[in-house]
């Protein structure tokens, strides 16, 4: 398809990535035409958002039902104390934000509790999405949805210092079933240092800009496993469970 060039004011705002190695023009009409979804934001959807917002996605398709709390401001940086105060939404308080950084792109709120049943019509225009959330149920719901219409999704978890974080390509590389095949158990409120959320959410929004662009290796197949607290990191192979009750029917 034949694409009008970017406007002078677009080449003007991305000039330092247009820049980077294999980026160029291409790479930010890929990015202007994609839509991702982030599922949660909070701790890692914030900076997520907010880099995917920066990079000129075009739509951003922003889940989440909840509506932030004094004890979410360590970490969840797009949600400030006036949003607390005035009880917004978390995906009202994000629009309003992403909309004064970035007037191009379009901001689609979707104040909804992911289910099995609700996931398809939240994220079903989403072609990529982030795994922002904070339980295993939710996620479970996500892998089946992302596997069975073949929409890749960035996973991420953090606790504490430490997080990890891998990008599934369902048919090519393990789902998330593959690599827990049980949930975690749960351990209540989970400690968690907001500028942990801030690396592994900034590396979600790499991720999808990577897999939209066709520039870098995407972390297919790998998972990164990475320690604040020892500065210990880790990247590990992971392989597809061929018995896996979620992606197993699936060609490679
Ligand atoms: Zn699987």
């Amino acid at each position: 398809m034949d694409r009008t060039d970017l406007s002078v004011r677009d080449k003007d705002r991305y000039r330092r990535q247009l820049i980077i190695e294999g980026f160029g023009e291409d790479a930010q009409q890929r990015l202007g035409r994609a839509t991702v979804g982030v599922l949660g934001i909070g701790g890692l959807g914030s900076p997520a958002t907010m880099y995917l917002a920066a990079a000129g996605v075009g739509r951003i398709l922003l889940v989440d039902d909840q509506v932030p709390e004094m004890s979410n401001l360590n970490r969840q940086v797009l949600h400030w104390l006036r949003d607390v105060s005035a009880s917004r939404l978390k995906v009202e308080s994000a629009a309003w934000k992403i909309k004064e950084m970035n007037e191009e792109v379009q901001v689609l709120e979707r104040c909804e509790r992911v289910t099995k049943e609700s996931i398809s019509s939240v994220l079903g225009e989403a072609e990529i999405i982030l795994d922002c959330t904070d339980n295993f149920e939710t996620r479970y719901a996500l892998n089946a949805f992302c596997v069975e219409t073949r929409k890749p999704f960035v996973h991420a978890g953090v606790e504490g210092l430490f997080g990890q974080i891998t990008t599934i390509v369902p048919g090519e590389t393990p789902c998330l079933r593959c690599l827990f095949p049980n949930p975690p158990p749960r351990k209540g409120e989970l400690p968690i240092l907001g500028a942990a959320t801030g690396v592994f959410g900034s590396m979600q929004a790499a991720e999808a800009i990577k897999l939209i662009t066709g520039v870098g290796d995407p972390l297919m197949g790998q998972m990164i496993l990475g320690d604040l607290r020892t500065n210990v990191w880790e990247r590990v192979e992971v392989q597809r469970d061929p018995d896996c009750p979620v992606c197993s029917g699936l060609g490679t």
